[in-house]
């Protein structure tokens, strides 16, 4: 594994993972709860103007700050024989069936398979010349940890003007607070401060929770370019994983269930091409991207017809009485942008 990055790292996430992927992390003996996950099992969704609705989540999900998961992966990853790399990579090429990894640190590895799990945007997107890089990417993802009062068992996702934001306590009873807006609402304001007193304040919820709460970063963390255009699970015989293969708006809480599920396909693929399962490249790469669209492609679809919704002031309102009148469709909506709960043989 090669990543650029040292452990461990704040990240801009709601760092919510849906219990979808609990059963294949405990089967890889991970255990989020021992490093203090919380249990997360109620949601509350406000619209803009605060008309709200409270349910259980049909599957539940736990919630970590990934300075705290992203780190502790990595040591499960070493224990079981992977070597991490700390390296920035420069340049994948394939040529003769065999794959020429490129890094900043001017070492060169060659390997007949390549997993490409690097996030969302990378600048080995740009050297691939994927289509999506060339689309608009209009949103900005702004998160910081707090201290105050929030329930342990809960997320709320509140809607404000041009975004929306996440809220859930994680391990070390911190609580995470990230929204993503989009840039045309957030240029409009000379800070991040000023933004959230006239926008994000607008919201009870979210006025509430960050008024009575002390930050505990020097500043929030940001990040910009954030896109939700289609990409393709292989590109340039790398199979994809995770964002790098295609992103759920956040709003759906699913990126992480989401790349852990893709990166458990893509292994048990692996293992049935190493085996002579799958006779070829072609088809390990037809039996992937079949999987990978079988098991996101609705999922996909209904994050990013839901997020537009939301994002409709008027029929964000209407919706919400919809679902406030009956309220049994709710936990149906979050299931369509979830899997179900991986029945897993124990893999190890
Ligand atoms: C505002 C916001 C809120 C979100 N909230 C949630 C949530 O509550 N729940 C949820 O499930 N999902 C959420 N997501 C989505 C979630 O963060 C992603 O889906 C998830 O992180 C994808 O995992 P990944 O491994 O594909 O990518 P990442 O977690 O981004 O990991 C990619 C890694 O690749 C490394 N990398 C990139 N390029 C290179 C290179 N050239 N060389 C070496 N290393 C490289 C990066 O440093 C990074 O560590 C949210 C996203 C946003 C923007």
């Amino acid at each position: 594994m090669i990543e650029k990055n040292e452990y461990p790292k704040h990240k801009v996430c709601g760092e919510y993972i849906s219990n979808e992927v609990l059963g294949y992390l405990q089967s890889l003996n991970f255990d989020p709860f021992a490093l203090g996950a919380k249990d997360i099992k109620k949601l509350t969704l406000s619209t803009r103007k605060s008309r709200s609705i409270s349910t259980n989540l049909p599957l539940g999900g736990f919630s970590i700050s990934r300075f705290c998961i992203d780190a502790a992966l990595k040591k499960k990853a070493e224990e079981y024989g992977a070597l991490v790399l700390q390296a920035n990579v420069l340049d994948v090429k394939f040529e003769d069936d065999i794959f020429t990894v490129k890094t900043s640190t001017k070492e060169v590895y060659n390997a007949p398979l390549v997993i490409g799990g690097f996030g969302k945007r990378s600048t080995l997107d740009v050297k691939m010349n994927r289509a999506f890089i060339k689309k608009s990417s209009p949103y900005l993802g702004i998160k910081a940890h707090y201290k105050g009062n929030f329930p342990n068992d809960a997320v709320g996702l509140h809607n404000f003007k041009g975004g929306y934001c996440g809220v859930s306590k994680v391990e070390n009873d911190h609580i995470n607070i990230c929204y993503l807006v989009d840039y045309k609402t957030f240029k409009g304001y000379k800070s991040i401060t000023e933004f959230e007193k006239n926008v994000v304040y607008k919201n009870k919820f979210l006025k509430e929770v960050l008024s009575n709460s002390t930050m505990v970063f020097d500043k929030p963390l940001t990040i910009s370019q954030v896109s939700f255009s289609s990409k393709k699970p292989i590109e340039n015989h790398i199979l994809m994983c995770g964002d790098a293969a295609g992103m759920i708006h956040p709003l759906a809480g699913n990126g992480m269930g989401m790349a852990i599920r893709s990166a458990q396909m893509a292994s048990n693929l692996i293992l049935d091409y190493s085996c002579g399962k799958l006779k070829s490249r072609k088809e390990l790469e037809l039996a992937y991207t079949k999987a990978w669209t079988k098991e996101f492609g609705i999922r996909l679809k209904a994050g990013h017809i839901i997020s537009r919704l939301f994002r409709l002031g008027l029929i964000s309102e209407f919706i919400m009485l919809i679902l406030q009148l009956f309220p049994f469709i709710l936990p149906s909506i979050i299931k369509k942008t979830h899997g179900k709960p991986l029945e897993v043989e124990s893999l190890i």
